[in-house]
Parts: C-alpha cells; structure tokens; sequence
C-alpha cells in the first residue's frame, strides 16, 4: 500500500469513527456487547444485597487485576454495582438444569429429560434433588430459553450471555464425586443415562431407524451419541444467533477436555459456534495434578478454532493461593486467553495477592 492509499484508508477510519459517535443512542446500546475487553473473570455464585459487601467483593476483584464477573442471577442489580468499579458485566445463565424453575417443573413436566428406566427427571432426579433436566429435542423448551434469555438481553450494559448446565446430567460423575453419592460408576447405569423422552425416541426413530430403549449396549452406539451430542449443540447455535442479533457475545461453562465433556455429560462442546469457551479445568475433580491445567487447556485448543478464546475456570475451594497462582501460569502457557476464579468468594486476601502478582509478571 502507497502513502497516499494510506491516508484515504486512515481518513475513512476517521469518518467512520464520527459516524460512530453521533450514532443514534438506541443503536449505539445495541453494539455495545460487540466490545470485549474482559480478560480474567470470576464467576459470583453467592449473592448479597449488602451494598458494602459487594463493593468489598468487587474492589477485591478489580485491584488483583480481572475485568469481568460473572453473576448467576440479580444481574440488574451486579450491573449497578460493577459499574462502580469499571467491570463488565457477563450474564451466567444455568440453561438445561431448571431445578428450580417452579413455574416449568408444575405446568410443562412433559418437557423434562427421562432416563433409560423411564423415570423422569422431575420424579426422580439423579444425585441431587434439583438435577431436573429440560429436553433440549423439545421446541418448546428451546423457546421458553430463548425467551429467558432475551428478557436477560434488555439490560443493555450486559456484554454476554454464558451458558451452563447446557448438557446433559453426568452419566458419568468426575471420578473424586463418585464417593460423595456412595456409588461406583464403572460403566453408564440407566438411571443416569438420559434421555429417553417420547420425543428423543420419536426423532431418534425417524432418523435411524431404531428404538434407543431397544439398543443393547447404548454406551457404544455412535449414532446414539452423536444423536445427543447434536441435541445440545442445535440449542447452543440457535440461541448464539439470536443474541448476536443482539449485538451480544455468546459463551459457555464446559467440561474441562472435549473428551471428557463427550463422555461425562455429551457435550460435544468444540462443534459450539461461541465466542468463547470457560471450560472448568478443576484438576481435584479428576484427581489430576496442578499441572494438568496446562495439559488440559493444550487439548482444548487442538480441538478449538484458533480465534475463539478459552478462560480457563479454576475451582478455588480446593487450590491454595500458590496452586492458584501455578494454574494461572500453566494455562497461559499453553494458550489460555485468561482464567475465571470460582467463585469469587472463597478467595482469600492470601490467593488474592498471589494471583494478581502471577498475573502482574504474566
Ligand atoms: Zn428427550
């Protein structure tokens, strides 16, 4: 490019930017999500309405150096109070997992997952009393989401909605919970195996062939897994459509390395057209060292498209303040564009002050 192409690039940049700035505010507040300046994260799991409290949270948050938090819920309320503090707000959205969705639970129970007895999620709920699980084959559990989740999008200072619980229940639970229920899961057991609802059995059926209530061995069936596989991902490209219509970004939590997330919970997660992945590398639940972080998030990559980004979601409770400053390392090291704390609550001044030293050097 000559000097002189140069400058009439430049100058349309500049005239572009002018059109920006006099833009109309409604369109102006639509674009805003497209900015994505977050880097490190927390996701904020324990509510208050103590404004003293929060402030100390989000003063905590904002000092050790991460930009973004993700709040479950209240999120009207963590956007008044992030603003404080120059922090974008991100709205985490538990998607599949409505255990405690009264509404649905009492007027749509023939929404819900059903298991390999037969038994539905809402009637016998796998592990915990609120594992009540919407089928994602259901239309109109696509649609009651997608209407969630645009009620969520009138807050225009909200950057992003990140999903989670958008999956499957664990067929399979990571191998250090296994004794927390009593149970030993060697191979997948019917009562978690989900799911085998009329309208599963009906497409699964049209498109193969076959009953799944029929298969011998389900586990090692392909098409039957892929069938699920594919459930999840139609919702998660559908709704990313929909937000970006928006003018927001679109993320999810996952299971930490595309296989085990394929294996645990069917969540085929590198097909996702997202703008950035969190997958929970939380080495404890897999009885894996620190370092695997880093192993981990080097085999995320190889399965993500190169310009989509991964936070690499660290599970506090466990990790002292020196394991959370290591994990932080492993994972940039090996392409991590960030890290998200869970939750950020269980931080100590301690874990504070290493992490932000980590990611200062960093
Ligand atoms: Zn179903």
């Amino acid at each position: 490019m000559n000097r002189k192409d140069f400058l009439t690039k430049l100058g349309a940049g500049a005239a572009g930017m002018a059109a920006l700035s006099s833009m109309p505010a409604k369109l102006h507040s639509m674009t805003q999500g497209r900015r994505w300046n977050s880097r490190d994260y927390t996701w904020i799991s324990s509510h208050t309405d103590d404004d003293d409290e929060a402030r100390r949270r989000l003063e905590k948050i904002k000092r050790a150096g991460l930009n973004g938090i993700l709040p479950s819920g209240n999120y009207e309320y963590w956007v008044r109070m992030a603003g404080e503090f120059d922090l974008d707000v991100h709205a985490w959205f538990i998607t599949l997992q409505r255990g405690s969705d009264n509404y649905l639970i009492e007027n749509h129970p023939e929404l819900f997952m059903v298991n390999r007895n037969g038994d539905s999620s809402i009637d016998k709920p796998a592990y915990v009393g609120y594992y009540k699980w919407l089928c994602p084959t259901r239309p109109e559990a696509k649609e009651y989401l997608m209407n969630r989740i645009d009620q969520i999008m009138e807050l225009p200072e909200i950057k992003s909605i990140h999903l989670d619980y958008i999956r499957y229940p664990d067929v399979i639970l990571p191998i250090q919970l296994q004794p927390t229920y009593d149970i030993v899961q060697d191979r997948e057991y019917p009562e978690y195996d989900y799911c085998y609802c009329d309208a599963c059995r009906s497409k699964f059926r049209d498109l193969h062939g076959e009953d799944p209530m029929d298969l011998e061995k389900p586990e090692d069936h392909e098409a039957w897994n892929r069938f699920r596989y594919n459930q999840v991902t139609h919702l998660v490209n559908q709704i990313a459509v929909s937000v970006r219509n928006r003018g927001k970004k679109v993320t999810a939590a996952v299971f930490p390395t595309p296989d085990i997330a394929r294996s645990l919970v069917r969540q085929n997660w590198p097909d996702w057209n997202l703008d950035a992945f969190f997958p929970m590398i939380y080495n404890h639940f897999y009885h894996k060292p620190i370092s695997w972080v880093g192993d981990a998030v080097a085999e995320c990559r190889r399965e993500m498209p190169a310009t989509t980004a991964l936070y690499c979601g660290l599970y506090v409770p466990e990790m002292t303040a020196i394991e959370v400053s290591q994990a932080y390392e492993y994972a940039m090291e090996n392409g991590a564009a960030g890290i998200t704390i869970f939750p950020d609550h269980t931080m100590s001044e301690e874990h504070w002050n290493y992490l932000s030293a980590t990611m200062v050097k960093g």
